[in-house]
């Protein structure tokens, strides 16, 4: 295995040794495989590529100073992964059978896991497709679960910068009774062209409103939006976000920090009134935001008005990492060890 310039990784595949899968089939999830190979077979009528029956999650693998392999919140993700299933008739498997693919794919590419100094971790990529062939509009009757890895660099390389968004009022991301809750690849088909048109215009990433009012925050693309007002930590309550386990931890530190936390709809007006703003999601933890342009309204928020990360954002990326990576007690459970 070659060195691995572990500050030098970017968000993006780097290749790893094994992944993990499990079958399900005639009503049941089979024993769990390892290999390393990395294509998939697959009857071309399989539902996955035609109607879309697929869902992901998203979490990391942390090693700490003590040299301790933590994963942080695995049974949340689980319990989300059966929630997106269930939403697109796809089978629920069980919690351990989850947490046990997790922790032997983490096991099996331990070379892959970057060192506590290198301020980089492993991305691991649970997914779950319809593999049974349909032709009619029904869900599969088999499936392959698989999870995957792969170390990811320190995801602000040039320091903790606040970065611009936009408001696209010609697209929407998800309705409000559709399937905007569960993490489903549909919602990100949905998103792409706006988040290309935002990215092409300099932007980081869309905000979305709500798509039936146009009224209230939604949240940014692959990334929960909470603002900072005073003493207060204020997030979207919407019926077409997905439920971030990132923020729900966030919710917990900054109450834990003595701040308030609100949950209920953001009028977008109010951006004019937060001290401080960010994305939020596995991936980064907290992307401090430095400006929203709704570009249809010709209006522009600004978030971090002196270029840099707002104090609050800070202690509180600075509080979740240290929970993360061991260096601060786990008041609440949220870590396991699993080496
Ligand atoms: C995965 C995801 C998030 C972030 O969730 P975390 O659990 O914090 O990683 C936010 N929004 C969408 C649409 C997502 O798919």
């Amino acid at each position: 295995m070659q060195e691995i310039e572990w500050s030098k990784l970017s968000f993006g595949y780097y290749p790893t040794a094994w992944n993990v899968r499990c079958y399900y089939r005639d009503g049941k999830w089979g024993e769990i495989e390892e290999t390393q190979d990395t294509n998939i077979s697959m009857h071309m009528a399989a539902t996955c590529l035609h109607y879309g029956q697929e869902a992901f999650e998203g979490l990391k693998a942390f090693k700490g100073k003590d040299g301790k392999t933590r994963l942080f919140r695995v049974e949340e993700n689980a319990l989300r992964m059966n929630r997106s299933c269930e939403g697109i008739m796809m089978p629920e498997m069980p919690v351990e059978l989850f947490t046990e693919m997790v922790t032997k794919v983490v096991k099996l590419n331990i070379d892959y896991l970057p060192p506590y100094e290198s301020g980089a971790s492993l991305y691991i990529r649970p997914l779950v497709i319809g593999t049974g062939p349909q032709v009619g509009v029904r869900p599969a009757n088999e499936y392959l679960f698989i999870i995957f890895v792969t170390p990811v660099g320190p995801y602000f390389k040039d320091g903790f910068k606040p970065t611009p968004m936009a408001i696209l009022r010609g697209y929407d991301r998800a309705a409000p009774l559709g399937t905007g809750t569960i993490k489903v690849g549909g919602n990100y088909a949905a998103g792409i062209k706006a988040g290309h048109i935002a990215h092409e215009k300099g932007y980081s990433a869309v905000l979305f409103l709500d798509a039936k009012e146009k009224k209230y925050i939604d949240e940014c693309g692959p990334a929960n939006f909470f603002g900072i007002k005073g003493n207060k930590y204020i997030t979207p309550k919407s019926e077409s976000i997905l439920p971030s386990i990132t923020n729900k931890s966030l919710m917990q530190v900054a109450k834990d920090l003595g701040m308030e936390v609100e949950r209920r709809p953001i009028p977008v007006e109010e951006l004019a009134e937060f001290d401080e703003a960010g994305a939020c999601g596995t991936a980064a933890v907290i992307s401090p935001i430095l400006r929203i342009d709704d570009l249809d309204d010709n209006h522009s928020y600004v978030l971090a008005k002196e270029g840099e990360a707002g104090p609050v954002c800070t202690k509180l990326y600075n509080a979740l990492r240290a929970i993360q990576y061991g260096d601060a007690e786990d008041k609440h459970g949220w870590v396991t060890i699993i080496e």
